[in-house]
């Protein structure tokens, strides 16, 4: 993908298309098979996709896989959760961070969902509007901006944006989105700026490099394909920290 332009980053705060369409194609170069291996075994089933979203709250995937997993083995169908005490349904997602008030949470959302659609289901919403569906996945116990985003890219298929922990970091450090920006007010900021067809792609690649390269605690700026255009770089906070 080469949209042959160049834009002026420094002068540039506010988020603009242009400026997502280039960080995506420097990404590109490095992480084009980048994938969710949460997500991706539940891929289009908006349901699981709802689940494991939610036990990925502070969690990382691999524990978060494997409550998943757990979960599915002691509820086979979700409607058995339904029926199931608590104590069960958090000792099969003990793995997991917050797992008492995870349990607590997917109980009660899959409880709403089967009153509203007279059973554990979200197909009704493959043929809502995306804002629709957004703000009814919202409505749930439990489901903020992140999951129904997840849910409506990994389960639906529609395009959308979700910022994680990962992407919020590295799009405030490029200069995407302010610093003090909120994860959910930075979703529904980029949401309108970033391409359709390159939603998906662009959150899976901003993970995987803010896992690899845009760390936490020690970014690697000096090997980062970012660099030149990031406003953080060699700045006084990250160089003490890469120091
Ligand atoms: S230059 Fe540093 S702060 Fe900027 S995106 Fe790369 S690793 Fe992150």
């Amino acid at each position: 993908m080469d949209r042959g332009f160049e834009i002026d980053w420094r002068v540039n705060c506010v988020v603009e298309e242009n400026a997502v369409i280039l960080v995506f194609e420097k990404l590109e170069k490095m992480y084009q098979g980048a994938r969710s291996s949460l997500l991706e075994p539940v891929q289009n089933n908006p349901v699981d996709t709802l689940v494991a979203t939610m036990i990925s709250q502070a969690t990382n995937d691999t524990l978060s896989s494997r409550a998943f997993l757990q979960l599915k083995t002691e509820f086979p169908d979700w409607e058995y959760l339904l029926g199931a005490d608590t104590e069960i349904i958090e000792g099969a997602l003990s793995c997991a961070g917050l797992y008492r008030q995870k349990a607590k949470q997917i109980k009660a959302a899959l409880s709403k969902i089967k009153e509203d659609f007279g059973a554990i289901t979200l197909d009704p919403l493959y043929d809502w509007p995306k804002e629709r569906c957004f703000e009814y996945l919202t409505s749930l116990p439990g489901v903020g901006p992140k999951t129904a985003a997840c849910v409506l890219a990994f389960g639906l298929g529609k395009p959308a944006f979700p910022v994680d922990t990962h992407v919020l970091r590295v799009v405030k450090r490029l200069g995407l989105v302010g610093e003090t920006e909120a994860a959910s007010s930075a979703q529904s900021m980029l949401e309108g700026v970033v391409p359709e067809d390159i939603k998906m792609k662009l959150h899976l690649m901003l993970i995987e490099h803010g896992r690899r390269v845009c760390t936490a605690r020690k970014p690697k700026c000096n090997v980062c394909i970012l660099k030149d255009m990031c406003q953080s770089c060699n700045s006084h906070v990250l160089e003490a920290n890469n120091g």
